[in-house]
């Protein structure tokens, strides 16, 4: 029944959620509604036109972990019928992406994200299944730069962990990214420590770590095996992605190294745009080849795969401009 509701839908969702206003900031007069809407105005002219879009879910700043993770649970629920289902956090740097997959402080034991309440709940369906025997395995990775660097290899001396060969086209069981390590998990906690793992691989490839991390996309990929009791075998794959800051960057500020990073994600997320917007549109072509991001998630977007994005809002006014480009590229994904 979940399926069908979710075909009914639509394979592509989004969801858009708004964090909590910081202490004495004014905020850029965002509107729930009920329906899915936001109304957004602009704080430097009250008196101009309100802005609406409509999403499939609409989650204010007091909603929980929990409450999101009801609405994503369906899709993630999906995964162990053998589609593939990418998720998507998107938006400026400090928005909330990685509360929203990862919980503050990159999931500590309190407040999880969808990462660890999506593979505790896959835990749940394997074990409940006595038709099924599952086996669970995850990968992390990250894109920055357009190259993509394994965060759970065993070379920790290294900086960089580059995967040379990846698989495009094809799903056939196999991997996207067969150079990344690949990890089975079995419980809750084994998923904390690879978390905490990649996350601290993460940290050692850069310099300055907050920037490095808002500055790249990075990647859980779980894989699930399923055979059932007359030897039918499936693969699926759930892609749950915490993206790169979608923040403009001054172009007469930034140079160097600072410019090429913001090019490349500029380029990435405009593909991703691009590639979803293909999809709900139904196109014959999809553009896929255009970056590292759509081509490494390629047999996991479009076809029988969902895809769910969650457009990041902070609801400060100084990030009004920021905030509109995200709901305009939200829209722009939804089918709604
Ligand atoms: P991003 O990953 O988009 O840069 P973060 O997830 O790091 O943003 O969020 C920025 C700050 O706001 C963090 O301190 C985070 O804990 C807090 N925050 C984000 N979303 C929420 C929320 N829904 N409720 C409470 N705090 C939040
Ligand atoms: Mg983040």
């Amino acid at each position: 029944l979940y399926n069908m509701l979710q075909e009914l839908r639509g394979n592509i969702r989004v969801f858009c959620r708004i964090r909590p206003l910081n202490l004495e900031s004014i905020s850029s007069m965002e509107h729930i509604g009920n329906d899915g809407s936001v109304m957004v105005c602009d704080p430097s002219k009250p008196q101009s036109t309100r802005k609406i879009f409509q999403f499939n879910q609409v989650f204010g700043p007091t909603a929980s972990q929990d409450e999101v993770y009801k609405e994503t649970q369906p899709l993630i629920r999906s995964v162990m019928d053998g589609y593939n289902v990418c998720i998507f956090a998107y938006g400026q740097t400090g928005s909330g992406k990685t509360h929203t997959m990862c919980g503050p402080s990159g999931g500590l034991p309190k407040d999880f994200g969808i990462n660890y309440l999506a593979l505790n709940d896959l835990f749940d369906i394997s074990t409940s299944r006595e038709d099924v025997k599952y086996d669970i395995r995850v990968q992390m990775v990250e894109i920055y730069n357009e190259q993509v660097r394994d965060l759970l290899g065993d070379d920790t001396s290294s900086t960089k962990y580059p995967c040379t060969s990846y698989m495009t086209s094809s799903n056939n069981g196999l991997l996207n990214l067969p150079d990344a390590k690949i990890c089975p998990v079995q419980s809750p906690s084994d998923v904390i420590n690879l978390m905490q793992l990649g996350e601290k691989h993460r940290a050692c490839g850069s310099t300055v770590m907050n920037h490095r991390s808002s500055r790249s996309h990075s990647i859980l990929t779980v894989h699930v095996n399923g055979k059932d009791v007359s030897g039918n075998v499936s693969h699926s794959s759930l892609h749950l992605v915490d993206l790169a800051g979608s923040e403009r960057v001054d172009r007469s500020e930034a140079t160097g190294d600072r410019l090429k990073e913001a090019q490349h994600i500029n380029k990435s997320l405009s593909c991703l745009g691009d590639v979803i917007n293909a999809l709900a549109q139904k196109n014959s072509h999809i553009p896929y080849r255009n970056s590292k991001l759509t081509q490494l998630l390629q047999s996991s977007l479009g076809g029988n795969a969902k895809t769910l994005m969650f457009a990041h809002i902070s609801p400060e006014a100084e990030s009004y401009s920021e905030t509109l480009g995200t709901l305009k590229f939200a829209q722009r994904a939804s089918t709604v």
